[in-house]
């Protein structure tokens, strides 16, 4: 780990944003191993308000996706939650949500913000990404099924972004999503407590067998 000499004082704060819909293991492993190996104080998992990038589709509840993560971190210690993004009316950007909690954590806090190798690809096309380096150092995780090589960072600032291997889990939100619709299980995909408020809530019905359209 890092000497406390060398943290000069400063508090090292992981950013995981996402949609967690559901949160799943994929999201839990990312996060544990980069607060391992960047020796983070804290990691923040922070669900989105209105994902832009998802408006082509029903997203469940603010409040259910946000209580799905408090549920999942609530074990680890080092692991927390924000509602910065969900309080914050309108769309969600990243740098919002940096700003946010840069202005929340004071000036002594440095900011790690983990993703994965997918949305690393689009952060160009993001608001603001000339902005978003300064704001925080950027941990680029491997996904199965998304090729990420250091040549793909050429056009990203120099020392901005740190590429780190993590074990594998080819968990998608979409998965489970589509495995409850199907009444396929999910446990050992996602935390139990998911399972049941998943369940409980009765989050991501199958479709509706109505009469056919054209009968
Ligand atoms: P969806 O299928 O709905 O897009 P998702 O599984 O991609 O859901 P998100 O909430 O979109 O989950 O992802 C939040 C962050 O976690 C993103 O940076 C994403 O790349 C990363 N991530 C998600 N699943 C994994 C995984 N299995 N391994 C590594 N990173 C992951
Ligand atoms: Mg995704």
């Amino acid at each position: 780990g890092i000497a406390r000499a060398e943290r000069q004082g400063r508090y090292r704060l992981g950013v995981m944003g996402g949609t967690f819909d559901p949160i799943h293991h994929g999201h839990l492993v990312a996060a544990s191993e980069v607060a391992s190996k960047f020796a983070l104080d804290e990691v923040v998992f922070v669900p989105t308000g209105v994902p832009w990038q998802k408006r082509n589709r029903q997203v469940s509840l603010a409040e259910d996706r946000y209580l799905m993560t408090v549920i999942a971190t609530a074990s680890n210690p080092r692991f927390s939650v924000s509602r910065v993004d969900i309080d914050r009316p309108g769309d969600t950007y990243t740098v919002d949500t940096l700003k946010d909690l840069r202005a929340e954590r004071g000036a002594q806090t440095d900011l790690f913000f983990i993703t994965g190798a997918d949305a690393l690809r689009q952060i160009l096309t993001w608001r603001g990404a000339d902005e978003l380096f300064n704001l925080a150092h950027f941990v680029g995780v491997t996904r199965p099924g998304v090729p990420l090589t250091q040549s793909d960072l050429a056009h990203l600032p120099e020392g901005g972004v740190t590429l780190l291997e993590v074990p594998a889990l080819a968990i998608s939100s979409t998965t489970c999503r589509e495995r409850v619709r199907a009444q396929h299980p999910i446990w050992y995909l996602v935390p139990d407590g998911i399972v049941q408020y998943i369940a409980k809530r009765g989050l991501y019905p199958a479709a509706e067998t109505g009469v056919p359209d054209d009968s």
